[in-house]
């Protein structure tokens, strides 16, 4: 292996020295995502890259990815690092690629309906864009200020629009993608490139940065709508606001978003900003349309939601919701660590969902919130948060609740999202024998596992010798189950805000 110094003056040769970064604090900036980690992960792995290096241009990105054939440097694809089970940090160090900077709208073709883009945009700015010209984007990532065009499409991204436009991959025509040996590939249907190539753009989808980095999307569109407008609806339990969801879909309507949301997240945003509407379980739904289609929606969701007991809230406060719908976390500002758990659900089973998730949380002693969005007409995403200090010894513990989580989602006939770092060991029970074709269309693509290696369907630690280079699945399925247990033993729960124990005493 050729020394770090060797390693850094390669990748400035390559991109400049702006643009390649090895001080300590850039380092620890990139050593995590928005999940929290607790410290004692450091022992196993080695999540601060070596260098961290912003290329411009799909040409510097092979550049970039063909130098680790001679420092053997690992190397990690990032976009905005919004993720939630480490995909976009390091396990050995390395070389990671921030893709942001290649973050332009590269054209539209309004007679085509598609818009070309960098890998690197936010989903917010492609959003923004389309719309100034009329259009909008079919599908939505729910975190479009953070999460960038790449980023989504590797992490099987879900959001708004589902419902209506169909998954984020249908939403994606083709792709440039820089493949481990360095080589371009571009993915295109038949269709969209006269019948010239097979379509490997669903490869990519969810792939987690293990295949390729992705540089440019084609991305279809649709007309923008003329009006949007937010309807909230309070419920006298969340189930009530869960069974709203599926009603909606049952009447045929089909929503740009249906959420349902519990009123402890109205607690703690509470304690965070006046301006929070009074906590109840409520539902959010935004539908889209002309003046007329939106006002028979709206007439149609008010009877839905009285048939649950739902009561029709302000208009302010759908408004309100619905500006900050990017902004989902700001909790995590209560307790300086947060874990998202985040799993896909059938429908049919989205009121039982929701009571499994408010229960694994209370018996785990946790603080936390449930919360759910309707993602097609059979699939309901639950996505679940909870508080934890990661400072302090215990905080690590309630890693333990996306474990129990998962299982949960699993007896529910649903499955868990995201790999990454961490959660490999619900690759097999989601995908059974097809597992293998995993780590077979890894080997054709990336043989020396280079990029992303040993995540996904095998966790590699930090030491490279053999016996503790890897992880079994199975052990950090132990391990998080031992954190829920310890999580479980705790003899009280967190205190993070007063408010939260008061309204569970009462
Ligand atoms: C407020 C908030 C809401 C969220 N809501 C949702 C949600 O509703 N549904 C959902 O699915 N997720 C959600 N997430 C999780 C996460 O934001 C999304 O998965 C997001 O799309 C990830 O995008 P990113 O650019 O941050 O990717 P990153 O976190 O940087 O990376 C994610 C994975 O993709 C890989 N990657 C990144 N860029 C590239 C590239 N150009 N080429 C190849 N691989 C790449 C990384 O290696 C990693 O494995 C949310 C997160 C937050 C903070």
């Amino acid at each position: 292996m050729a020394s770090l110094d060797y390693a850094y003056r390669r990748l400035v040769n390559t991109l400049g020295p702006e643009r390649v970064a090895r001080s300590e604090f850039e380092r620890m900036v990139y050593s995590h995502d928005f999940a929290s980690l607790p410290k004692i992960a450091l022992l196993q792995w080695r999540l601060y890259p070596d260098f961290v290096a912003l290329p411009q241009t799909t040409e510097e990105v092979s550049g970039v990815v063909k130098l680790s054939d001679e420092s053997l440097l690992q190397i990690t694809p990032r976009g905005g690092g919004t993720g939630w089970c480490g995909g976009s940090v390091p396990n050995r160090g390395g070389v990671l690629i921030d893709m942001r900077k290649m973050n332009h709208i590269l054209g539209i073709d309004p007679d085509g309906r598609t818009v070309a883009v960098e890998a690197g945009v936010s989903w917010k700015e492609v959003e923004d864009f389309v719309e100034a010209k009329g259009f909008a984007l079919p599908h939505v990532p729910l975190n479009a200020i953070g999460s960038t065009v790449g980023g989504a499409i590797n992490s099987g991204s879900t959001g708004f629009g589902g419902l209506r436009g169909g998954s984020l991959r249908d939403a994606v025509a083709n792709l440039d993608v820089v493949l481990p040996d360095g080589s371009l590939l571009k993915t295109a249907s038949g269709a969209d490139a006269g019948g010239a190539l097979a379509d490997l753009t669903p490869l990519f989808f969810g792939a987690e940065g293990t295949l390729g980095i992705v540089t440019k999307a084609v991305l279809r569109l649709i007309p923008k709508p003329e009006l949007t407008r937010p309807l909230t609806y309070s419920f006298p339990e969340l189930p009530a606001a869960g069974r709203f969801l599926k009603a909606i879909v049952d009447a045929g309507l089909t929503p740009y978003h249906a959420a349902a949301v519990d009123r402890d997240h109205f607690v703690f945003e509470r304690a965070l900003r006046s301006d929070t509407p009074e906590p109840v379980d409520l539902a959010l739904v935004a539908v889209q349309g002309s003046k007329d289609e939106v006002a028979d929606q709206e007439k149609a969701l008010d009877a839905l939601a009285s048939k649950e007991g739902g009561a029709k809230l302000p208009p302010a406060v759908g408004d309100g919701l619905w500006r900050e719908r990017h902004n989902n976390y700001g909790a995590r500002r209560l307790s300086r660590g947060l874990m998202i758990s985040y799993n896909l659900v059938p429908l049919r089973r989205l009121p039982e969902a929701v009571e499994t998730a408010a229960r694994i949380r209370d018996k785990l002693k946790l603080n936390g919130s449930v919360q759910a969005h309707l993602v097609d007409s059979t699939t309901a995403a639950l996505n679940p948060y909870v508080l934890m200090d990661d400072t302090r010894p215990s905080g690590g513990t309630a890693l333990g609740f996306v474990k129990r989580m998962g299982d949960a989602a699993f007896k529910m006939d649903g499955h868990p999202m995201g790999l990454g770092l961490f959660l490999v060991f619900n690759l097999r029970k989601m995908h059974g024998n097809a597992t293998s074709a995993y780590s077979a269309v890894k080997g054709v693509l990336d043989p020396r596992k280079k990029i992303n290696g040993g995540k996904t369907f095998e966790v590699w630690t930090k030491y490279p010798w053999p016996g503790l280079r890897a992880i079994p699945p199975p052990g950090m399925a132990i391990g998080l189950e031992v954190a829920a247990i310890l999580r479980r033993a705790k003899p009280t729960r967190d205190r993070f805000v007063r408010a939260y124990e008061h309204s569970k005493e009462g």
